[in-house]
């Protein structure tokens, strides 16, 4: 089986898009520095709002010489065309020019709150690879959907609609699975939950193509923290962790890491 690398990607959501978001990442590098991880460990993502991508991209850039890690920036969302009259958003070839190689796509506020349907999270997935961006697609159940027994069903909808598109570059993109009800909450699906879905994800994956499912990183998502993450990470399916409240102070994101 190819070896995944783990994926430790921290989504700041709509929290330090200035000044600080600056200074979380240099605190990110110097911990990531003092920690000394060896070449291999983790890849690391920060995923900052809009207003601060560039910044944090020229920040974590400067600070970049010596790391034996992988550190790259991430933005939380996009618009799927290119240019065009589409007052306040924001293309695929602008987060790249503003130093973003990835980009978080169908994360569960973004479906709840601002009605995201599986069509068009496919069709930015299809958008992202096609720039160039590497996409991490979210998919997770609510806690209705889960107390009515149908969490498999439903994951299995959501990679569903956007699966095959991965083929283009496999191991390029990656898919977090973040229950709903896990998210912001301190509710966390426990290693064995965690796993059952990742696993079934995989083998998803492997009906598609075997090299898409070995290929594939897959990370869990919601109320990860330093003192959960080891056990999490420990699953077999579980290649990484997309990490929302923890990632917004670099202790507790360093921490995360460490439990590797
Ligand atoms: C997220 O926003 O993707 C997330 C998982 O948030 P939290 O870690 O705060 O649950």
């Amino acid at each position: 089986m190819t070896k995944r690398v783990p994926l430790i990607a921290g989504n700041w959501k709509m929290f330090h898009g200035g000044r600080t978001g600056c200074d979380l990442a240099i605190d990110i590098m110097r911990g990531l520095r003092s920690a000394d991880l060896p070449a291999g460990t983790a890849d690391v993502v920060m995923a900052p709002p809009f207003t601060a991508l560039a910044a944090v991209a020229a920040t974590v850039e400067e600070a970049r010489a010596g790391l034996k890690l992988s550190v790259e920036i991430s933005a939380q969302n996009f618009h799927a065309k290119a240019e065009g009259a589409f007052t306040g958003e924001v293309s695929a070839p602008m987060l790249l020019d503003a130093g973003c190689k990835w980009v978080i796509i169908g994360h569960s506020e973004r479906r709840q709150l601002f009605g995201e349907t599986d069509a068009g999270v496919a069709e930015k997935t299809k958008a992202a690879l096609d720039a160039g961006l590497r996409p991490i697609v979210c998919v997770g159940e609510t806690l209705e959907e889960r107390e009515g027994g149908k969490t498999l069903e439903v994951v299995e909808r959501q990679v569903g609609a956007f699966a095959k598109l991965l083929l283009a570059d496999v191991g390029v993109g990656a898919i977090a699975y973040e229950p709903v009800w896990a998210i912001g909450t301190g509710r966390v699906a426990g290693p064995e939950q965690a796993q059952e879905v990742h696993a079934a994800i995989r083998s998803q994956l492997a009906g598609i193509s075997q090299e898409l499912a070995s290929g594939t990183r897959l990370l869990y998502g919601g109320s990860v923290k330093p003192d959960n993450a080891a056990g999490l990470l420990a699953c077999e399916d579980v290649d990484g962790a997309l990490v929302g409240g923890a990632s917004l102070k670099a202790e507790s994101f360093l921490g995360i890491l460490r439990a590797l």
